[in-house]
């Protein structure tokens, strides 16, 4: 159990995009430590649900439907945290989508789609979060970027928004750091979620069979699970990790960055 480095008693965090995946097993494994938890998603059932386990099992959280590339949603959940809780600690943008399709192929709406949830939603909650923080002189913010990044064929769209994220986390690291604020970026290889599910499924591929074609090329052998990406999320914003700033870890079962 991390608990033994990592205890989040009494800190708070938000977690976008929280309700499956990579988000949901953050915001269960922060709630595990001791954070309480706001945890939004598009689908506010969703968030709920997971909400609903946590404070279940003796836990605090709230679950929100927001979509983070709505302005007024994304500040309004961020003064909920606020009113509820009068702090906030920790911000894990999780909230993604996946639009593949060749450039030739590729529409306005999946560029801009791409672009608005990635992008603008990490900017809007990263803006709406950092008042708060600086005013405490206290924020840890994560935010998700991709071995994509690295260029991925069918994904102009997610590259060019998970390389922006790793610029745009070390020049808030920059920003805030004068402040106490740690900012770093987590960039996943293979997870398996619902997103990757529907990756095999479009190319046609049972996912048993895509896993096991993607793993031969995989230094470690195996596709990632969501607690593998939660578990370096729950270290980087701890205390344990107060001298890491402005990084892109990646998460990726081999050396990929
Ligand atoms: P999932 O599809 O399992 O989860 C994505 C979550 O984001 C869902 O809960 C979804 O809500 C939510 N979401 C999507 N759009 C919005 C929006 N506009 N506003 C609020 N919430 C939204 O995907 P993953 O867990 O795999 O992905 C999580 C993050 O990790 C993403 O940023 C993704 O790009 C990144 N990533 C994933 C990798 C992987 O292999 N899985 C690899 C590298 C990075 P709803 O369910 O209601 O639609």
């Amino acid at each position: 159990m991390l608990k033994t480095l990592i205890d989040l008693t009494g800190k708070v965090a938000l977690v976008t995009g929280g309700g499956r995946g990579i988000g949901e097993a953050t915001t269960r494994l922060l709630g595990e430590l001791g954070a309480s938890v706001v945890v939004t998603d598009l689908d506010g059932e969703v968030a709920e649900a997971v909400a609903s386990e946590i404070t279940a099992a003796g836990g605090m959280a709230q679950g929100v439907g927001c979509d983070v590339a709505d302005r007024e949603q994304i500040e309004a959940v961020v003064q909920g945290v606020m009113n509820a809780f009068g702090r906030l600690d920790i911000l894990v943008a999780c909230a993604g989508i996946t639009r593949d399709n060749l450039l030739f192929k590729m529409t306005d709406e999946d560029w801009q789609g791409v672009l608005d949830t990635h992008l603008n939603g990490s900017f809007l909650v990263a803006r709406a979060a950092q008042a708060h923080m600086v005013a405490r002189k206290y924020g840890k913010m994560i935010f998700i970027s991709s071995t994509s990044a690295l260029g991925n064929r069918g994904q102009a769209n997610y590259a060019a928004a998970k390389a922006g994220l790793q610029g745009f986390s070390r020049t808030l690291a920059i920003e805030l750091g004068p402040f106490g604020i740690n900012v770093n970026c987590v960039a996943p290889g293979l997870i398996e979620t619902r997103m990757t599910h529907a990756t095999a499924e479009r190319v046609g591929v049972a996912w048993e069979e895509y896993a096991a074609q993607r793993a031969s090329d995989i230094p470690l052998r195996r596709v990632g699970q969501p607690a593998d990406v939660a578990n370096v999320i729950a270290f980087l914003v701890s205390d344990a990790a107060s001298y890491v700033s402005g990084q892109t870890i990646y998460v990726a079962g081999g050396p990929r960055g």
